[in-house]
């Protein structure tokens, strides 16, 4: 899961993407309005933070002209502003919530959750053979027994596994799972994908996590 940040106050920009980076999200940051929306429109992102007093552009127009652009990523405002005008106008921009300045960290990460969690409510998990991911418990199991993988190594198997049974581009899981200052040796992959099979004891050919040759991986049973 990959989110854009949205923030002018360096200071806190880095609080929140260090405290989501540590839930194995891959975070991006601009720090002002308009390289913001740049950065929103010219990649893939599971969710957007948006600061509303920004330079550049505003919060508010940010949001306006990625709603124009993108109908489905959520969007959460950072505003010191609580007033109801405000809060309306965050909304109607395209906002799916917003959190009031100061916050602490856990209610932000847990607003984040509610908007990237299937409409159920129920725990998100994904099945591969006899290994199960719970993506809100952030647990791995096989065979029922809990298996410790990095923050990295889980954000690369949730990949594979929310997309199973399709064939995953190399170029598609750095995106997804690695920021955007990542120098794009896709060979990183590949050091991961055998961590992953060696802790979850799978074997390359009979695994469930096939190498397509030259064009990435694929989870399958
Ligand atoms: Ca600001």
């Amino acid at each position: 899961m990959r989110i854009l940040i949205i923030e002018d106050e360096a200071g806190i920009a880095r609080f929140i993407r260090q405290g989501l980076e540590e839930e194995a999200y891959a975070v991006d940051t601009a720090d002002n309005g308009l390289l913001g929306l740049e950065r929103a429109l010219a990649n893939h992102y599971d969710l957007l933070l948006i600061d509303w007093m920004l330079p550049g552009k505003t919060g508010l127009e940010v949001c306006r002209e990625f709603r124009q652009a993108n109908a489905q990523t959520p969007v959460i405002f950072l505003t010191a502003k609580d007033t109801v005008q405000d809060t309306i106008a965050g909304l109607r921009a395209g906002a799916n919530d917003y959190i009031k300045k100061p916050f602490h960290f856990e209610e932000l990460l847990e607003r984040i959750r509610v908007q990237l969690r299937p409409q159920t409510g129920e725990h998100e998990r994904f099945r591969l053979g006899n290994i199960v991911l719970d993506v809100s418990a952030h647990q791995v199991w096989k065979e029922g027994k809990e298996i410790a993988l990095t923050q990295k190594e889980f954000a690369l198997l949730e990949y594979l596994l929310r997309n199973k049974g399709k064939v995953c581009r190399r170029s598609r899981i750095i995106e997804s799972v690695w920021d955007i200052h990542f120098d794009y040796d896709t060979g990183i992959i590949d050091v991961y994908i055998n961590a992953i099979r060696k802790k979850l004891g799978l074997n390359k050919e009979a695994g469930y996590i096939h190498t397509i040759r030259g064009v990435g991986y694929m989870a399958r049973e």
